[in-house]
Order: structure tokens, then sequence, then C-alpha cells
């Protein structure tokens, strides 16, 4: 999946390109298209998704169709709502860094600083406004901004509005809005709230969710297994029996162990089969099709075959062998326990794959509950104890994050060219 396949204007593709962004992230790449149809979108994303872009990149795309370049007074066309100034002004600068090669003008306002200089730019014409619900009403009511051309809403980390008590306030924002408009709903969380304020302002939304990262990390039950590495196989197929499993996503490190492994379950009498980037594309699709009809009972997977798979939730995900990359570990977990159901994540240590296990605990800021299964134990030497001294180096990582965050967990960013993100 790469930019040029969303439907961006060169424009927009140069600025993307420009902050090193190679590959679209999940949120972006399910709504960009959506927003770009004119559709309303509901969308479950928090900080860090890519959600910003998410939302700014067709914004600017859709205003970019109608006249641009300033004319004194234009009233806003889009209107952005946050609940705090910082996320204002950060979604103010990404608008001007992905609006950089397109002749919109665009203005944040919110409270707690002088009303003046906003009364100016405003005046002065702007195409897209980023406010604060309270301090965007005190320039409505002194007639200072003029909210009835605008054709897009957003409504960004709706949920943290809610919290902060500003459920009037945009209440009785709408009322200031045109009824005919695009509404784009951005909230890390999804409840009873939210979806009264859906309700009431969406039409024929467009739902898109994307994991939350880090969060399966807290909702999965894990468990670490220790065996011998040449008893993993026959454990995992003890694991499958004796739990009497429906269905299993297994992960190997490479190509070659995901053919062996599919293939020796086969011998043990389990319906198995390997899905992995050597497999012509109709082979995988094939492979994901009789896996989700109930034809085929466990799937073996490499990270990068996985990670174009959609499957919705699995009671099993099996790290047979540890991943490489912490962060791996994070997204295949993620296959499990997703919309509340419970979901269970194994994984199979062998006393080599502990170094890797100590940078897993690193990341999700604990350890892994261990369970010995009788007559696969490992060596007794084997100890999995790294997340106490992580607490002590995980301060630069917590550097930098807004507040917000509900974890305590380090919840990576995205970075440029970030690796896990090139789906
Ligand atoms: P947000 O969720 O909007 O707060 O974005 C989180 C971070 O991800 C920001 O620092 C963005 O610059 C960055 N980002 C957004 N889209 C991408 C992408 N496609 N690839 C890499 N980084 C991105």
């Amino acid at each position: 999946m790469s930019f040029d396949s969303l439907g961006l204007k060169a424009e927009l593709l140069s600025a993307v390109q420009a902050q090193g962004y190679t590959t679209p992230t999940p949120v972006q790449a399910k709504t960009i298209p959506v927003i770009l149809e004119g559709r309303d979108v509901l969308a479950g994303a928090q900080t860090g998704t890519g959600k910003t872009a998410a939302f700014t990149l067709p914004m600017l795309q859709l205003l970019s169709a109608g006249e641009q370049g300033g004319a004194r007074g234009r009233a806003p066309r889009a209107l952005v709502l946050t609940p705090t100034r910082e996320l204002a002004a950060q979604v103010a600068d990404s608008v001007r860094t992905y609006g950089k090669n397109l002749r919109l003008h665009s203005a944040v306002v919110f409270g707690g600083v002088g009303i003046n200089p906003q009364i100016d730019q405003l005046r002065r014409g702007i195409d897209i406004l980023v406010a604060t619900p309270g301090r965007l009403l005190d320039h409505a009511g002194q007639g200072t901004v003029n909210l009835s051309k605008v054709e897009i809403l957003v409504l960004d980390e709706a949920d943290r509005m809610l919290d902060m008590g500003f459920i009037h306030d945009i209440k009785r924002i709408l009322r200031l809005l045109p009824a005919k408009r695009q509404n784009l709903l951005f909230s890390a969380t999804y409840n009873d709230e939210i979806k009264r304020l859906a309700d009431g302002l969406l039409q024929n939304p467009e739902m898109v969710e994307v994991a939350r990262r880090n969060t399966a990390a807290e909702t999965v039950s894990q468990v670490v297994h220790p065996v011998g590495q040449t008893k993993k196989r026959e454990l995992l197929a003890h694991l499958i029996k004796e739990g009497d499993w429906q269905q299993a996503l297994v992960f190997t490190r490479t190509k070659h162990g995901a053919n062996r492994l599919a293939t020796q379950l086969l011998k043990d009498g389990i319906n198995s089969t390997a899905i992995h980037g050597n497999k012509s594309q109709a082979a995988r699709t094939k492979a994901l099709a009789d896996f989700k009809k109930g034809a085929v009972r466990i799937l073996v997977a490499t990270d990068i075959a996985a990670r174009g798979l959609d499957i919705d939730s699995l009671p099993h995900v099996v790290n047979f062998d540890l991943p490489n990359v912490p962060e791996d570990y994070v997204h295949r977990i993620g296959r499990t326990g997703r919309a509340g159901a419970s979901g269970m994540a194994l994984s199979l240590v062998a006393s080599e794959e502990r170094d890797l296990l100590r940078n897993i605990q690193k990341l999700l800021g604990r350890n892994i509950e261990v369970q010995e299964i009788p007559g696969f134990k490992n060596e007794p030497s084997f100890s999995t104890d790294s997340a106490p001294s992580f607490r002590q180096d995980r301060k630069p990582q917590g550097q930098g994050r807004k507040p917000g965050f509900a974890s305590a967990r380090p919840a990576r960013r995205f970075e440029k060219k970030d690796r896990n993100y090139q789906r």
C-alpha cells in the first residue's frame, strides 16, 4: 500500500513525501479514500496512529477543489475542533505542513492568549479554522467568525472533548453550522456518549477502527511456555489438541519455518496451512479464505505475510518463534482479543530466545506470566525477569509524550519510515 493509491493529488503527495512518510498508516489507508468521496466518517483512532494526516490530507484536497488564494473576509470552509490548545496547535501545524503546496489559508484559535491577533487573522480570510470550542464560541459571540460556510467539520479527540465537558459548547457550535456538510468524528474510545454524539451528527458514516497501539498488550491474556526448540512442534500440537482449539494463527520467523511447521502439523492430524511472501497471491488468498471459513484450523504465517491479513478476531495467537523486533510481538497478539472478545496469546520460548523475550517485556513494561507444561519443560534456569530494569531505562522513551495517553506503557509514536507501518 502506498500513498499514491489513495487518490491524493500531487501537491499533497509531495508534501507527504517531504515528511519522509513512505506508507500510509492503517487509519490513513482506510479513511482517506472515504473522506475524498465526501462521506461522513466515525474513526476510532488514538494519538500516534497518524490520525491527523488521515483527516487533514483529504480535507485539504476537497477544499483545494474550490476557489484558492486569499480573499479578504472569506469564511472558513473547514472547521476542526480539538479539546486542547496543544492539540489545536499541532493540528494547525499539520494543516500548514501538508498544505504547503496549496494556496489555502488557515488559522488557529484557542483560549488563554490574546483574542485580537486571532480576530485579525480571521478578518484576513481563511479556508480552514482549527479551534477549541470555548474560544470559538467567544469569536462567534463577538461576530468575528462566520461559520455559515463550513463544508467540513472535524471533531478530533471527540471523547476527550466530552470528558472535558464540552458537549454543550459543541452543540452550540453545531447550531451555527450549515445543515449540509461533511462530518468527521475521531475518537480514541467508543462509548454510549460518543455513540449519541455520532448518531446526532453523522449521516450514514463509514466506521473505521484501527487497533489501538499496545492495547492488545493490555487486554489479551499472555503466557510464555518455556520449551526446548526441538520440542516446540510437539508442544503446539499438544496445546491445540488438549485445549480443543478451534482456530489459531501461529507465527514463525521464517518462511521455511512456516512451511515446515504447517507440514508437520498436518502429519499430526491438524489441518494447517502456511501463508508467506513466497506464495503466489492466489495461494495466499485461498489459504486465507479457507482459514476464514473454518476449513483450515491453523494458519502459520510470517510477520510480513500476516500484516495484510484481514482477520477480525481469533481466540488464539501463538508465537512459535519470538519476533526479532519487539513491536512485532504487539502486532501479532493484536490479532486476538479484538472488540472485547477474549483472546489468548501464547509464546513458545526456547532458552536461546530469552533476550528477545526480555526486549518484548521491556516494551510492554511488565513480565509475561510463565507456565511450564509438564513434559515440555525447559532447563530450570529459565528466567524472564526483565521489567524492573525497564522501569529505570524507560525515561527517555517517555519524554515528549502528550498527556492523554492513558497507559503507563511506552506508547511508541510512528517514526518516519517506521518499518512496522510498511504494509
Ligand atoms: P498523530 O496520530 O496524527 O498524532 O500522528 C502521529 C505521528 O505520526 C506524527 O508525528 C506524524 O508526523 C507521524 N505520521 C503520520 N503519518 C505517518 C506515516 N504515514 N508514516 C510515518 N509517520 C507518520
